[in-house]
Order: C-alpha cells, then sequence, then structure tokens
C-alpha cells in the first residue's frame, strides 16, 4: 500500500470512531432532551385537561376546538425556546470538540509540520453550527415541525370532524399523539444537528490544510441497509472542496466527508514514515425489524472492500426490493440501469418513467 493510501485509511478509521463517540453523545443529550420534552407534554395536556373539563361536550364546536389548538401551541412555546437554546448548546460542543478531533486527525496527532491548526473565534464557531438543510436552519425546522404537529395535524382532525362532541379523554388522547409525532422530529433534528456540525468542522479543517489534501473529497456512506437511494448512489463519489453540495444530505442522514492525501513525499519531503497495518475494510451491517424508528436489530455485520453498491450487490434481491423498491430492482437484475444511474450528478434522486421502463433523464 502506498504511504498515502495508509494515510487515508488511518484517517478514514479515526473519523469512524470519533462518529461513534459522537452517537454515545447524541445518545445521552437525548435522554435529557426527551426528559424536557415529556415534562412538557404532562404540564401542557394538564392544562388542556383543565380547559375541557370546564366546558361541556357540547360546547366544544369546530370553531372552539381551532381557538383550542392555537392555545396548545402557544403553551409549547416554552419547550420550543428551550430546544432552541439546546441545540446551540450541543452546536458548541460537537463543534469545538469536533474541531480538536479533526486537527489531530488531519496532522497524524501534530506530526506533520506544516500543519494548520484550525481555532475559530466564538462568532466563527456559532456560524459553523448553523446548519441547514436545503436553505433552511435545522433550527428553524425544528420551529415547523412544532407548527406542523401540534398545529396542523391537529386542526386536521378538527376539519374532518374527528374530535366533534368527542368525549373528553378522546381530545386530550389527540393531543398527547401529536405530541408523540414532534418527539419522533425531535430526535431526527438532534442527530442531523449534530451530524452537521461534525462534518462542517471536518471541513474547516479541510478547508484550512488545502496543501497537503487533493482537491477532492469522497462522499461515504453507512454500509447498511438503512440507507436511503440517494446517499447509497452518492457513496464513492468525488467533490471538489469548494462544492456546495450539503452533506448531511437530508434529515438523519448519516454520511460523512473522507479525504484524500497528496502524495506524501510532496508534504513531508519523505521525513515522516507512518507505520504499515492491515489495509481497513469498510464495515457493514444487515439490520431486521422496522428500519428508521430504532429497535433495529442486527442480522448480520461484516468487512468489504469496495462502495455501497459493492455492499448492495451481496444482499439478498428481498433485501433490495426493500432498498429501491421493485422497480429499480428489477431494472438493476436486468441490467436496463446502473447504480449511477439512479442519481443525476448533484445527488437527486431520479423518478421512475410512468411505462416504469427506465429512469427519467
Ligand atoms: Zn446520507
Amino acid at each position: 500500500m502506498r504511504i498515502e493510501e495508509r494515510i487515508d485509511k488511518y484517517r478514514f478509521l479515526r473519523q469512524v470512531a470519533w462518529n461513534y463517540k459522537l452517537d454515545s453523545f447524541t445518545d445521552s443529550a437525548l435522554v435529557e432532551i426527551l426528559k424536557a420534552v415529556r415534562q412538557a407534554k404532562r404540564e401542557t395536556l394538564n392544562k388542556l385537561r383543565n380547559r375541557l373539563a370546564a366546558g361541556k361536550k357540547s360546547d366544544w364546536t369546530t370553531n372552539r376546538l381551532l381557538s383550542l389548538t392555537e392555545e396548545f401551541r402557544g403553551m409549547t412555546k416554552a419547550l420550543e425556546a428551550q430546544l432552541d437554546k439546546d441545540f446551540d448548546t450541543i452546536g458548541q460542543i460537537v463543534g469545538s470538540r469536533s474541531l480538536e478531533e479533526y486537527n489531530d486527525i488531519f496532522s497524524i496527532d501534530q506530526s506533520i509540520p506544516i500543519f494548520n491548526n484550525v481555532r475559530l473565534s466564538p462568532e466563527q464557531l456559532k456560524a459553523m453550527t448553523e446548519v441547514s438543510l436545503e436553505g433552511m436552519l435545522v433550527k428553524d425546522i425544528l420551529g415547523i415541525g412544532f407548527d406542523y404537529h401540534l398545529v396542523d395535524l391537529m386542526k386536521r382532525d378538527i376539519q374532518a370532524g374527528l374530535l366533534e362532541g368527542a368525549s373528553y379523554r378522546k381530545m386530550v388522547n389527540s393531543f398527547s399523539d401529536k405530541f408523540g409525532g414532534l418527539q419522533e422530529t425531535v430526535i431526527s433534528l438532534v442527530r442531523t444537528q449534530v451530524q452537521g456540525v461534525n462534518n462542517a468542522a471536518f471541513k474547516e479543517v479541510a478547508l484550512a490544510n488545502q496543501d497537503i489534501l487533493q482537491s477532492e473529497w469522497e462522499w461515504c456512506a453507512i454500509l447498511d441497509n438503512r440507507a436511503c437511494i440517494q446517499c447509497m448512489c452518492l457513496d464513492g463519489r468525488r467533490f471538489a472542496w469548494n462544492d456546495p453540495i450539503a452533506i448531511p444530505a437530508h434529515i438523519r442522514c448519516r454520511c460523512i466527508r473522507r479525504s484524500l492525501t497528496k502524495p506524501w513525499k510532496e508534504i513531508t519531503g519523505g521525513k515522516i514514515d507512518i507505520p504499515e497495518f492491515e489495509p481497513a475494510l469498510r464495515t457493514w451491517v444487515e439490520r431486521d425489524g422496522q428500519v428508521g424508528v430504532g429497535g433495529a436489530k442486527v442480522k448480520a455485520f461484516g468487512k468489504i472492500k469496495g462502495n455501497y453498491e459493492d455492499f448492495f450487490n451481496r444482499l439478498s434481491y428481498e433485501r433490495k426490493v426493500a432498498l429501491v423498491g421493485p422497480t429499480r430492482a428489477k431494472l438493476l437484475k436486468e441490467g436496463k440501469i446502473r447504480f449511477k444511474d439512479m442519481i443525476d450528478s448533484r445527488g437527486r434522486v431520479r423518478l421512475l418513467r410512468k411505462d416504469r421502463k427506465g429512469l427519467l433523464k
């Protein structure tokens, strides 16, 4: 193995190890956050119960229920403000710790003399933690999540006449269910925020050290059967460092960038050696159970050389269908499309033609 390849593999292994650490940090942050969500849920539902108890069943007309929904939303403003602060705190912690980690990873524990350690001012750090998806800050998406679950969905039930003349218990349960949906959104957004800040820190350090890196980075998805079509096809593609393509690509995207080192001689004049180690293969995992909602059990795992497509090719046909749908799976099997044909050059998933014979351009 060339020394550059050894360095890339070494860096990548440390990057993966750092991602595992961040996962456990996220899990413990979520324990606290969900405590606050449940607490707010209890308090809000108690207030609602009192409001409902103050009226007769027949009082709760569509209009009165709609204004009750507005009140309900008002009662959750304190929780929203608290979560907003929590997102900032998480961003600061993940941002500053990730920068330290990537300074060490890229410099191989400060053994590259020409390495630029990145230190950010509080303002720069804050800017780095403002993760956005499709032009919208993750924090703003949180506000939209509150409105969607606690107002839009509630109003939809009311307007469908599901709650008019309903029992008190049924009304409280309906509000309670919507809070459950909000909780799932909060979990997804916290994970996305952490991954976004983590990837942003990686990019900061890489941008400050372009003289030791190749001009392109490589998209790296997680090799398991929870990846989406977009990310499985992006896996292995290369982008220029100044390309604005967003990674994470979507809510709950777990993808990372992988850097590529310039010829080592060029960087160090051949002075520093890196010990030989076993070529690092990528770990893959197959899970059973409902994917995406937690509780999926690991069925099998192993190591593989190559990218997501190589992992995909060793899955059963049934698994392939679960990942890309029956039509794409069939087209792939028949050799009518190739893996890379499922997305365009910007990572957008290409739609299936109506006649189901192929993909739209
Ligand atoms: Zn992804």
